[in-house]
């Protein structure tokens, strides 16, 4: 995960790359560095610990210089120390390094350097790569004609030996004002700004300062300096760089009156799901449309499988999704986790569309999914909310979600905008079935009022906030749903467990009592999702059962429906509304709990202890 900033101008380097590194906190929040060149040395400063704490020292500094490279870490080898936090410098001091990734044969490099003199400071994978760029700089010979490019290829040489993931930004003392970046299945974008260059993990980090960016692909190498910057590929191939723009401003990715990312973003559902339906109905308003797909409808009404690959809350609505589709389309639909599906080798149908649902487009096991998914000669589709993602790049189509910025880590507008999407994907393929004209009309109506109803259920906050005192204390809690509701259970817990660190678990209601029951007691409530519907009488009786064993039980029901007096101690009423549609508005509801009782307990709810938003380490 983590973040990467660097800048190439004419300002204050470490106040352009603090600020992009605060916007990048939510990538991991370890601990924080800065770089930038001092004379014939490189002055750093590195601490553990969030980037407010790096931005107090580095107040007292006084940094000047205009170039320069920051990170923000989320550890995955060597504990969070200031040690281990980056940047790195090499053991001859000529170069610092910043890297997003895991380098995975970095033990067999630290052997191959420290036999060659060269000496680590951390336990990091990452300072490897800054001492093989200095040993393959020493070999270099220097000739006039080559001195120009000798920083940019002993990283292009040293990169050609690296086994595993990243992102990197290197200075080098020999060459101020300039900085050589590169990637590998990690993120990395270019902005080019008003004489000044932004290298930073996503776009949020640089908006505030240009619109126009180039995403960087696998392999290649970006070389910034004052004047220009240049891409070329490991393999010395030169490549013409294609800038395109930004179509969000920076105040998308602020959080206004709210006390915190996810507040914000709980609160803005109507306006970002009406964003993500906006273009997306057919004329005769009975069925969905995408622009694109890039698959003919001809083509897709042929197949006769789906596989959903994701991880965390997208595969939760990958699961609502699959229930819709079977549903209402009636085709066959296969969900894995993204992280399983790359290894486990599994038989598929040929006739099968895969989608890969990502917020960021950056998820790293869902990358590899899609990849191994596509070597095997599969289509792939990708539902993600980050325009020009690695992920929306490597799809051969897909639907974007169009919510903006989604900051806070735990997901929330991004998991309700790919359920209505798995809703809009559902209909699209039901209507090139069996679903009648006016079905299709009252699905798309449905649709429609998505909005409407995210606004009502959001009316019940105060009621859920009074609600969320009384169980915050608790250490667990179970999360009970059936159907299309029972992945709503599996989000249910999960919000709960990052945020407020209460152990929880989301079960299908009535699997309940083949386990879980057994740890109920008046030590552990229950969220039981309880709507009208057909299955409402033994929704019920599943709730009778935990009371008869003294759990305390919150319902969540639908508006009209009679639940039997004193079996639930708390209710929270959405209202009735289309199957298509109440996992949706069911959301509300947890997400509300699960933030309020965060909050009670004093939690970090933005940032959750060892998380980070965007997965970009396997
Ligand atoms: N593997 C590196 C480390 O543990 C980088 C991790 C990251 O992407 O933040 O320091």
């Amino acid at each position: 995960m983590c973040g990467i900033v660097g800048y190439v101008g004419k300002q204050n380097a470490v106040t352009i790359i603090l600020e992009g590194l605060k916007r990048l906190e939510y990538r991991g929040y370890d601990s924080a560095g800065v770089c930038v060149q001092k004379g014939r040395k490189l002055d750093l400063l590195k601490k553990a610990g969030r980037v407010e704490n790096l931005a107090k020292a580095a107040a007292q500094h006084r940094f000047t210089a205009t170039t320069g490279i920051g990170h923000t870490r989320w550890a995955t080898h060597g504990g969070v120390t200031d040690a281990n936090a980056h940047p790195h410098v090499s053991s001859d001091g000529k170069f610092a390094l910043i890297h997003n990734g895991v380098i995975e044969n970095y033990a067999q490099i630290k052997a191959f350097l420290a036999g060659r003199g060269y000496t680590f400071k951390s336990e990091t994978d990452t300072e490897v790569l800054c001492n093989l760029i200095a040993y393959h700089y020493a070999k270099e010979p220097v000739r006039a004609k080559s001195r120009q490019t000798r920083f940019v290829e002993s990283v292009r040489k040293t990169l050609r030996h690296v086994e595993g993931t990243y992102g990197i930004a290197v200075l080098c003392v020999d060459f101020p004002g300039q900085i050589v970046g590169s990637r590998k299945a990690s993120p990395l974008i270019l902005g080019v700004g008003e004489h000044e260059y932004i290298l930073a993990s996503d776009a949020s980090a640089l908006v505030s300062r240009t619109q126009n960016v180039v995403y960087l692909k696998d392999g290649e190498i970006v070389h910034l300096t004052p004047e220009s910057f240049s891409i070329s590929t490991l393999d010395q191939a030169d490549v013409s760089p294609v800038v395109d723009k930004i179509h969000w401003s920076v105040t998308a990715a602020d959080m206004g009156k709210y006390a915190h990312f996810m507040e914000k973003e709980i609160f803005e559902q109507p306006a970002a799901l009406e964003n993500a339906m906006r273009g997306r109905f057919a004329a005769d308003g009975s069925t969905a449309q995408f622009g694109g797909l890039n698959i003919t409808p001809g083509e897709f009404r042929d197949l006769e499988r789906f596989m959903f690959c994701a991880c965390g809350t997208a595969w939760h609505a990958c699961l609502v999704t699959e229930h819709l589709i079977e549903r209402f389309a009636r085709i066959p639909v296969e969900v894995d986790y993204a992280s399983e599906f790359r290894y486990r080798n599994s038989p598929l149908d040929p006739r099968t569309l895969f989608f890969v649902m990502s917020q960021s487009g950056e998820t790293i096991d869902t990358l590899a999914a899609l990849r191994e998914a596509k070597r095997k000669g599969y289509r792939v589709m990708a539902v993600n909310n980050v325009v020009g993602s690695s992920i929306a790049r490597e799809a051969d189509g897909g639907i974007y979600q169009h919510v903006g910025p989604e900051v806070g880590v735990a997901s929330t507008k991004a998991f309700t905008s790919q359920l209505l999407i798995g809703a809009m994907i559902a209909l699209y393929v039901a209507r090139m079935r069996d679903m009648s004209f006016s079905d299709g009309v009252t699905y798309v109506n449905a649709l429609k009022g998505v909005p409407e109803l995210v606004r009502q259920a959001l009316q019940q906050a105060p009621k859920i906030k009074a609600i969320a005192r009384r169980y915050a204390q608790y250490h667990d809690m179970l999360f009970l749903g059936r159907l299309s509701l029972f992945p709503l259970a599996l989000e249910g817990a999960l919000k709960l467990k990052e945020i407020s660190y209460i152990h929880a678990e989301g079960y299908p209601a009535a699997e309940m009592k083949h386990g879980p029951i057994a740890l109920v007691s008046e030590k552990c409530p229950s969220v039981f999702f309880a709507p009208q519907g057909e299955i409402f009488n033994k929704i019920v009786s599943s709730m009778q059962e935990i009371k008869a064993r003294k759990g305390p039980i919150i319902a969540i029901t639908t508006e009209g429906a009679e639940l039997p007096k004193g079996v639930a101690d708390d209710v929270i009423h959405i209202p009735a509304c289309h199957e298509a549609v109440l996992p949706i508005v069911a959301a509300i509801p947890v997400q509300l709990l699960s933030y309020y009782i965060a909050v009670e307990r004093g939690c970090d709810v933005d940032k959750p202890r060892n998380l980070a938003k965007s997965v970009t380490v396997e």
